[in-house]
C-alpha cells in the first residue's frame, strides 16, 4: 500500500485504534500522525482514542488526541483505522463509517479487512511496525515519529522477546534507535516499570491463582470490588496475564477481570500449544496465536468452564498429532 497514494487530496484525516488502546494502539495512531502532519501540511488531521495511559505523555502531541470523540467535521475525505476492525473503534466508529474512503491497518489475524483498503499483515509484529514499513520515505522519520513507532513495537513483542518478532522487527527497531531517543529509558518507563498499586494488584492475582489441567493451565482474577478499593483502571492490568504464563509447565494462561455483573474482559496467552486466537474467536474475540482476548458473559466458574473446554480440545489435538 502508498499510503501516500492514499490520502492524496485529502482535506480532512481521521485516524482511530480499538477501544481500550494499548501501546501498539497509541504507538501507531500517533506515529502515523506525526508522519502525516508532515507530508500532508495543508489537511486537518484528528485522532480518536480512548484516553491513553499516563505512561504515553512522552509522545509527542499526545494531548491532540480526541479523547471526547468530538469534531467539528461532518464527514472525513480518509478514515483510517488502526490495529483492529471497525466493530472496536468505540465512538469512532461512525466516522469511519461516514467517510467516503476507509482504510485499515492491522497485524490481527482475526482482522479479514474493514476498509476499501486493506493493509493486513499477520505477520508483522505489530501495526507499528507496518507504519514503520509505510513510511517509505526515510527522510520524513524524525526522533518523534520514531519514538512512538518504537514504543508500539516494545509493546507488542515484550521486548523484542515474543515469537512475533522477526528480522525485519529488528531491522526498523535497529533503525529507528538511531534517531536518538533514550530508548532504555523508554523502554523502562513504558514497560517495565509498575505503580505501587499496580503492583499490589499483580501480587494479588498471582497469589489468587489457580492451576489446572495438571498445571497446564493458570487463570486469575480481579473483581471490580478490589478495582474499585485500589481505584484501578484497566490498564493497570495489563502484564498480569503475562506473569501467569511465566509459570513453570503452563500451557495456557487465563486473566480477567470483572467489567460489569455477571461480564469480564479475558486475557489468553500461551505458550506455543494452544492457538488462543481460536478459542477467543470461538466466543467472539480475537487477536493472535500467542495473545489474544474477548469479552466473556456469565460467572467466573461458567467463563472458565467454557474457555477449559476449547483448551482442552486443543491440547488434546496436539497430543494425539504426536
Ligand atoms: P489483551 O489480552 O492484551 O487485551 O489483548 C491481546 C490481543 O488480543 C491484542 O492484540 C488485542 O488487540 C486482542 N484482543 C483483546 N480483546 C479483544 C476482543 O475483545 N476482540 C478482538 N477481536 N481482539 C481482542
Ligand atoms: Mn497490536
Amino acid at each position: 500500500m502508498d499510503i501516500l497514494k492514499e490520502v492524496s487530496g485529502a482535506k480532512t484525516i481521521g485516524i482511530g485504534g480499538h477501544i481500550r488502546p494499548d501501546g501498539d494502539c497509541i504507538g501507531s495512531a500517533m506515529g502515523l500522525y506525526l508522519y502525516l502532519l508532515k507530508v500532508c501540511p495543508g489537511a486537518d488531521i484528528q485522532v480518536f482514542l480512548e484516553e491513553p495511559a499516563e505512561i504515553f505523555k512522552c509522545i509527542s502531541k499526545i494531548e491532540a488526541i480526541r479523547t471526547d470523540f468530538e469534531t467539528n467535521i461532518e464527514q472525513f475525505d480518509v478514515f483510517i483505522a488502526l490495529d483492529t476492525t471497525k466493530d472496536r473503534l468505540g465512538k469512532a466508529e461512525k466516522y469511519f463509517d461516514d467517510a467516503p474512503k476507509k482504510i485499515n491497518i492491522d497485524h490481527h489475524v482475526s482482522n479479514s479487512g474493514c476498509g476499501d483498503v486493506n493493509y493486513i499483515i499477520p505477520q508483522a509484529s505489530s501495526t507499528c511496525e507496518l507504519i514503520y514499513d509505510l513510511i517509505q520515505d526515510k527522510k520524513q522519520m524524525d526522533e518523534e515519529i520514531a519514538k512512538a513507532i518504537y514504543i508500539g513495537m516494545v509493546h507488542d513483542t515484550g521486548v523484542f522477546q515474543y515469537s512475533n518478532t522477526s528480522p525485519s522487527t529488528l531491522r526498523a527497531a535497529g533503525e529507528l534507535i538511531s534517531y536518538g531517543f533514550d530508548f532504555p529509558k523508554l523502554i523502562d518507563e513504558t514497560f517495565y516499570e509498575k505503580s505501587y498499586v499496580q503492583n499490589q494488584i499483580l501480587g494479588r492475582a498471582l497469589l489468587e491463582s489457580i492451576v489446572f489441567m495438571n498445571g497446564k493451565c493458570i487463570v486469575s482474577m480481579v473483581d471490580k470490588k478490589t478495582m474499585n478499593f485500589y481505584q484501578a483502571k484497566p490498564h493497570d492490568l495489563e502484564g498480569i496475564v503475562n506473569q501467569l504464563r511465566n509459570t513453570k509447565g503452563v500451557e495456557c494462561a487465563i486473566f480477567m477481570y470483572q467489567i460489569d455483573t455477571l461480564e469480564y474482559k479475558v486475557s489468553l496467552r500461551s505458550n506455543g500449544k494452544v492457538n488462543v486466537e481460536r478459542v477467543a474467536s470461538f466466543f467472539g474475540g480475537g487477536g493472535h496465536e500467542r495473545a489474544s482476548g474477548v469479552t466473556m458473559r456469565g460467572t467466573f466458574h461458567d467463563i472458565v468452564n467454557n474457555l477449559s473446554a476449547q483448551i482442552a480440545a486443543q491440547l488434546k489435538e496436539t497430543a494425539q498429532r504426536k
